[in-house]
Parts: C-alpha cells; sequence; structure tokens
C-alpha cells in the first residue's frame, strides 16, 4: 500500500490552503497513473472479448436450461457488466430461470473488477472463486423453490400498442458513418416487449448529433492516447522509478492530472454518474468494435473519476484525522478501520444494494488502500450486481428488488465466515 501523496515532512508548516490544493492534485495524479491507466488496458482487453464472444454465449445459455445457473454465473464472472446485462431480458423472456438471474448477479463485480484486477490480481481470483461457488449454490437453491414462477407470473409488460410506437420504425442506426448492416439484438428481438423498454423507454445510447455524442465519439482517440502514456508511466512507478524526475520534468504531475482531468470531462460527457453500461450500448459494443473502443474510453472514464474519489475520501480522511499530521492521521485511520472491521462487512453486503458501479468503485478502492477486510470485500462482491440490475429494474421493478434482496444473504453468510476466518489466521 504505498504511493502516499503526501508525506508528513511537506505538509508541516505548510499553510492549510495548500495542504488541501497539493492532496486534491497529488490524488489525482496517482489515482490516475495508479489504478486508472490500469483499469483501461484490462477494459479494453475484456471489451474486446464481449465483443467477440458475447452474442455466442448468450445463445448457449438459453440453449442449455439444466445448467444455466453455472453458466449465467460464468457470464457474471467475466469483468464488467457487459455480459450480465444481456441475461437480464432473457429471464422475462422465460429463456432463463430466476435462479440464472441470481447466479449471475451474484457473480458479477462490475467496473469494481477492473480495480481490483489491476491492483491486486490474486485477491480477485479468490474473491471470483468465492463468488461463483456462491452464485451457483443460491441459483439452484432458488430455483428449487421456485422463485421465479411467482414473479413471472405477476409480471405486467408494456407492449408495443401501449407504449404508442407502433409505426415507429428502428431508431437503432446510432452507429454513424459505417457499414453496419442492421442492429442484432441480443437475447430479444427487434419489435419486442423487450426491445420497446430497453431501446424506447430506458436509458440506452447518447443522442445522435449532440455535443456530448460529438465529444464522446471523437475524443476517444485523444483519450486512449493519454492513457498510453500514462500506462508507460504507471509500469515504470510499479519499479519505483520518479515518472517526475525524467526528460520531461513533471511528466507524472502533467500526465496524471491532465488523465484525471479528461476522465471527468469524458464522464459528465457520456451522462454516465451511477451506473455506466445500458443494455443497447452492450449490444451496439457487441457489434462495432470502433463503438467498443469508443465506450470502453468512457468506462474507463467512468471508473477512473469514482477511484479518484476513492483517493480524495482516503486522503482527506487520513488528513483531518491526523489534524493535517499525515502519519498521525494514517495510524488513527487504520485501528479506526480494524475496530471496525465487522462492520465493514456489513457496510459492504449494504451498499450492494445499491445498482450501479459507482458506489462499489469506491468501497473496492478503499480495499485497495488496505482500509477495509477481505471479508467485507467479499460481501460487497456478492451482494452487488454492477449495472446489470438497470434493465431488470426498467423491466419489472419486483423481480429487480428480489433480485438485489435474495444477493445480500450469501453476502451476508459468507463475507461473515471469512472475516471470522480472516480474524483467526491475523
Ligand atoms: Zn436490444
Ligand atoms: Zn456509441
Amino acid at each position: 500500500m504505498n504511493g502516499y501523496i503526501t508525506n508528513e515532512k511537506d505538509l508541516r508548516g505548510e499553510p492549510m490552503g495548500s495542504e488541501v490544493l497539493s492532496i486534491i492534485l497529488n490524488s489525482a495524479e496517482n489515482a490516475f497513473l495508479q489504478v486508472g491507466v490500469f483499469v483501461g488496458a484490462v477494459l479494453l482487453l475484456f471489451g474486446y472479448i464481449n465483443y467477440k464472444q458475447s452474442g455466442n454465449f448468450i445463445r448457449k445459455i438459453e440453449e442449455s436450461k439444466k445448467i444455466q445457473p453455472i453458466l449465467g454465473a460464468l457470464l457474471g464472472l467475466t469483468p464488467g457488466c457487459g455480459g450480465a446485462i444481456f441475461v437480464m431480458p432473457l429471464f422475462v423472456k422465460g429463456k432463463v430461470t430466476f435462479g440464472t438471474i441470481i447466479a449471475t448477479l451474484i457473480a458479477t463485480m462490475g467496473d469494481s473488477a477492473f480495480v481490483i484486477i489491476s491492483t491486486l490480481p490474486l485477491e480477485y481470483i479468490l474473491v471470483s472463486v468465492i463468488s461463483f461457488i456462491a452464485a451457483i449454490i443460491t441459483g439452484y437453491v432458488v430455483d428449487y423453490y421456485h422463485v421465479g414462477d411467482k414473479l413471472l407470473k405477476n409480471m405486467n409488460i408494456i407492449t408495443r400498442e401501449e407504449a404508442h410506437i407502433i409505426n415507429e420504425k428502428s431508431d437503432h442506426n446510432i452507429i454513424n458513418n459505417e457499414s453496419v448492416e442492421e442492429f442484432v439484438h441480443i437475447g430479444h428481438d427487434e419489435g419486442d416487449e423487450i426491445d420497446v423498454i430497453l431501446h424506447h423507454n430506458a436509458k440506452g445510447h447518447q443522442e445522435h448529433g449532440t455535443v456530448a455524442y460529438e465529444i464522446t465519439h471523437k475524443g476517444f482517440i485523444i483519450y486512449w492516447g493519454v492513457l498510453v502514456i500514462g500506462l508507460i508511466l504507471g509500469i515504470m512507478l510499479l519499479f519505483q522509478m520518479d515518472v517526475n524526475d525524467l526528460i520531461i520534468k513533471d511528466l507524472g504531475k502533467i500526465v496524471g492530472i491532465g488523465g484525471t482531468i479528461l476522465s471527468i470531462i469524458l464522464m459528465i460527457m457520456s451522462k454516465k454518474f451511477i451506473g455506466d453500461d445500458t443494455h443497447e450500448e452492450a449490444e451496439l459494443k457487441s457489434i462495432s468494435l470502433k463503438e467498443t473502443i469508443i465506450h470502453s474510453a468512457s468506462e474507463t472514464a467512468f471508473v477512473s473519476t469514482w477511484v479518484y474519489l476513492a483517493y480524495l475520501i482516503y486522503e482527506f480522511g487520513i488528513f483531518f484525522l491526523g489534524k493535517g499530521n499525515y502519519g498521525a492521521g494514517e495510524l488513527i485511520m487504520t485501528n479506526l478501520m480494524t475496530s471496525a472491521g465487522l462492520y465493514a462487512v456489513l457496510v459492504g453486503a449494504l451498499i450492494g444494494l445499491i445498482p450501479g458501479c459507482g458506489p462499489q468503485v469506491i468501497f473496492v478502492a478503499l480495499f485497495t488502500k488496505g482500509l477495509v477486510p477481505f471479508g467485507a470485500l467479499v460481501a460487497n462482491a456478492i451482494s452487488q450486481d454492477g449495472d446489470a440490475l438497470f434493465p431488470l429494474l426498467v423491466i419489472d421493478r419486483k423481480s429487480s428488488l428480489w433480485a438485489t434482496i435474495i444477493t445480500t444473504i450469501p453476502a451476508l453468510i459468507i463475507g461473515l465466515i471469512i472475516y471470522f476466518i480472516e480474524m483467526r489466521m491475523v
């Protein structure tokens, strides 16, 4: 857990205002160079795999009834929300069981997966294995008690006629100037009830021709450029090199702070605040490689901004706890967190109730800073549903409510068990 932005010496004797400013700037530099750039690389890699695979995988899951919860859990495990987002409408269409939905959501870690893969890969593997087992068991239990039958029976889905879009032609030609023959839906068809809800009535893709669209769909090149330079610096940092003392003086500061500023701009322009992935965008990404690269930039910007927020919380927390003395603040913070470990597990599971990846990224980033016990990370990973809950939320509120509640139960049980094992080992 190195990489503290300010040390004691820097803070002493400086006026308050400049200390605050240095925390803001140093956190920006570190959030981007220590986490953001690696998140970008991993995110693009998995974006590409999703682009190649997600359609096939969804078809497979529809065909294999018996092992659906296992396949759902596998899809949920893939970092990000793309895979899991496609599973939700399948339940409404009667193609997968509710246990499959639960298994998928339990295994899903959303975008916070990228934060932990790129900072603590071993912990990531461990938490994935645990989530995977929890997902499969819970999925089959839910199916055994036929929880989904009742939900399906009481579901009241809006039809095309009710939505008054009978004559409206497909408005999915969002990809401009590109030779995409037709919009291929994943897990549902053009003009069906899912199309009505997820493409016409829910948050989909940005409006074509708007300023925000232009900035996100053209500015992504600049963003990836800065990210590549940042990645080189980030790797140098891993080897303990001073990136602010190279040929170009303060290069680390320039790229790090610049990268965070660009991330914030891109996040605002792509109008992503709590969640960052929608069904429509996930489908677009599976059709077009260019859209994959564009939206992976927006997603990286989203995650980087939330990581920056986590860094600010961490650094200001230490600063104020220690009344300006960094070392003292750090000690108080660590003691506070160790004594509150059990509550951290509860908090982790409860944060998981919130749909969307943003709040989860904060929690996981604090784990990478050593503030949260591993049991709490597991509780959060199991409980949280990433952005995958959003499509279900707009299709059928009741199902999504039950889904997010049910995933909290194994989160608490397993999170607490692991926490107590953890405490015994120390
Ligand atoms: Zn669709
Ligand atoms: Zn797009």
